[in-house]
């Protein structure tokens, strides 16, 4: 399977997948489109970033082809943890289905319900939602799922723990029995199992389990905590840094943040679930679109976000668990273009960064910059303890040119 011609796909889907630019199936596409294809149940562990999305939505809209029915009868659920993430799934559809009589629509709260009603009472075949309004939707009687076929769980294990099982189990009991069901999700903790019962002796694929994409190029950046800002700053300055994801560890602190890159002179623009729906989906396009060069994000509002051609993912705070980490920097070095993931890390980080090495198998080169002070003492009137750039890392010193961080 080395093209896309070779599932044999309906010409229909072929013609978008061109016109979508992609040229040949990625690792994950290879070994699930088949799979799905002949009707089987499957558990797939992939990260964002990977092709994970069109390895789904190819063989669910071929099969929904395939098995035309005549009426718009709901007859495809993809269930998703977070709205950015319907939105990006729903907006993949789009771009797959260009050629296809297949509508799809977005179902998640924080919106208004009327357009959502109206775009389900019209008749839709796919509909992609988060657990919550979803159940609203069937508690009004505007959600007909009594006739879905293919069911997905994308993230499922964000949605485990975002405590969306209940809802979840919910919804299924809307669910014909008879249908195929695929959960897709970046690890499987063993509390999976209440949701993988219900499938038909799935077939399991995994897909870099725990490396990130392998185009990624990691680096830490040891540094005092009262000069991570301007460390973060200098590295903000350094070269094609056109379009960068910074994450922080809190809300306030992405909008701080944000606020002192903003008087730099950079353009930048925060994302975190304080926001408005609105609000978040235009920093987003705006980002896409290269209005912003700079997205500073919090875990929750960036899970999953498929943002095309991110430079640079830089960790201002560490992630908590080391699967955090692979979730981030999968934002960058996505469907085998190359990126930066840089991570600020000060004394207190070492355990987790150490888990972080442990878990990607490697261990992670410590960078410094040249022309950067890292004696500068902590301004008066803080909390923060002066101290000597920390040693415990051994920062090895050099440029920080693309070519020296490789
Ligand atoms: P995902 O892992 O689904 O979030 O996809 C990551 C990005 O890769 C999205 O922008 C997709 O449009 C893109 N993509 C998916 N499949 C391919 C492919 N075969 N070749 C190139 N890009 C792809």
């Amino acid at each position: 399977m080395s093209t896309f011609s070779d599932f044999r796909l309906d010409h229909r889907l072929e013609k978008a997948v061109q016109v979508a630019g992609y040229e040949k199936p990625t690792p994950i596409q290879k070994r699930t489109i088949p799979i799905i294809l002949k009707g089987k149940d499957l558990i797939g562990t992939a990260q964002t970033g990977t092709g994970k999305t069109a390895a789904f939505v190819l063989p669910l809209l071929h099969s929904l082809m395939n098995r035309p029915n005549g009426h718009h009868k709901t007859r495809a659920l993809i269930i998703a943890p977070t709205r950015e993430l319907a939105e990006q799934t729903n907006n993949e559809i789009r771009k797959l289905s260009k050629f296809c009589n297949i509508r799809s629509v977005t179902v998640y709260g924080g919106v208004g319900m009327d357009a959502q009603e109206r775009g389900l009472r019209k008749g839709v075949e796919v509909v992609v939602a988060c657990p919550g309004r979803l159940i609203d939707h069937i508690e009004r009687g505007t959600a007909d799922l009594s006739r879905i076929e293919i069911l997905v769980l994308d993230e499922a294990d964000r949605m485990l723990d975002m405590g969306f099982l209940p809802s979840i189990k919910t919804i299924l009991k809307h669910l014909p029995v008879n249908r195929q069901t695929m959960l897709f999700s970046a690890t499987i903790p063993d509390a999976m199992s209440q949701l993988t019962y219900v499938m038909k002796q799935p077939e399991r694929i995994d897909i870099d389990l725990k490396a990130p994409a392998k185009t990624v190029a990691h680096a830490l950046y040891p540094c005092p905590q009262h000069l991570k800002t301007s460390l973060l700053l200098t590295l903000l300055d350094g070269p094609d840094t056109t379009s960068v994801l910074v994450f922080t560890r809190t809300r306030r602190r992405a909008d701080r943040l944000a606020q002192q890159i903003d008087r730099k002179g950079f353009k930048v623009t925060a994302l975190h679930s304080d926001k408005t729906q609105n609000q978040r989906q235009r920093s987003l396009d705006d980002f896409r679109r290269g209005h912003y060069d700079i997205l500073v994000a919090t875990d929750i509002a960036a899970r999953g976000l498929d943002i095309a051609d991110v430079t640079h993912v830089i960790n201002y705070d560490v992630p908590d668990t080391a699967d955090t980490y692979i979730h981030r920097i999968g934002r960058t070095g996505r469907a085998e273009r190359e990126g930066d993931a840089m991570t600020l890390v000060t004394d207190e980080d070492s355990l987790v960064v150490r888990d972080i090495e442990r878990s990607l198998g490697t261990h992670i080169e410590r960078r410094a910059l040249n022309q950067f002070d890292y004696t500068k003492p902590a301004p008066a009137m803080t909390s923060v303890t002066k101290r000597p750039p920390q040693q415990s890392f051994r920062p090895r010193r050099g440029g920080h040119s693309r070519a020296a961080r490789r």
